[in-house]
């Protein structure tokens, strides 16, 4: 069994005409992208030249600005419209980007083969799964198979959100039901992840965390900025433990 859930993807089919329509059903990932990308950048110590993964690109928002910054991009996703939308976007703005329709599960077990032959150099220096752990049926196992795809020195991101009354206010009433920034039931209460939780999956991965931070978001001024509190969404960057 593939560790994926069908209902989730079906969402994002449908939303896929949209992506890359800044105001749209993603305004706010439009919103968040710079801010997302300095993160990663300032913790990966730069993104010129690395290899990276994102997993869980959908229309790739955050692949495509990563590809902008030099690094060389691979980003997969199981839902097919929102990757054609990614292809055909990636193309028409003249990069080059590696996209494919796979599990995370099942990309590791095609470069296993890679790896025992020509060793971790030819791992990922910096992998993203953000806005993505939320919707799969067992974000641990896609915890586990990041690390197995990632150099030894190299650094994993994580965003979700946190399953907090607070969380369900903003993500699921506000942003879905009052200011309809979202389709209704993008978003399922049940399935946020509390902190706590992602720390001990990482750690069941050998990963340790380097750094956690919430953002937070002003519908009004569409300004998004970063803080200690991590009651509703947050990202966060881990490393391989030593
Ligand atoms: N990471 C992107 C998109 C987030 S939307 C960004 O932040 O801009 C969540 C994406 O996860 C969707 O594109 C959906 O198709 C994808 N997804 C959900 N389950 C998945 C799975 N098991 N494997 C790969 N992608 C998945």
């Amino acid at each position: 069994m593939q560790n994926i859930d069908q209902q989730e993807l079906d969402k994002f089919e449908k939303m896929a005409k949209s992506w890359w329509d800044p105001q749209g059903d993603f305004k706010p990932i439009h919103q968040l992208n710079p801010l997302r990308l300095s993160y990663i950048t300032q913790q990966a110590n730069g993104l010129m030249g690395k290899k990276v993964l994102d997993v869980g690109c959908g229309g790739g928002i955050l692949s495509e600005s990563m590809a902008k910054h030099g690094a060389s991009v691979t980003g997969i996703d199981m839902s097919s419209a929102p990757l054609q939308v990614a292809k055909n976007h990636a193309l028409e703005n003249g990069l080059r980007i590696d996209y494919q329709q796979i599990t995370i599960e099942d990309f590791l077990q095609n470069q296993t083969a890679l790896y025992a032959e020509k060793g971790d150099s030819e791992k990922f220096d910096v992998i993203t799964c953000m806005e993505m752990l939320e919707h799969v049926p067992d974000p641990s196992s896609i915890i586990a198979s990041c690390k197995q795809l990632l150099k030894p020195n190299g650094t994993i991101f994580f965003s979700t959100i946190n399953r907090t009354l607070k969380a369900w206010a903003l993500v699921v009433l506000g942003a879905e039901y009052v200011l309809k920034m979202l389709p209704k039931g993008t978003h399922d209460y049940d399935k946020f992840i509390k902190p706590a939780e992602l720390l001990n999956w990482c750690d069941d991965a050998e990963l340790t965390c380097l750094d956690m931070a919430g953002y937070h978001y002003n519908p009004l001024t569409g300004k998004f900025w970063l803080n200690n509190d991590v009651s509703a969404n947050y990202m966060a960057s881990f490393r391989i433990l030593p």
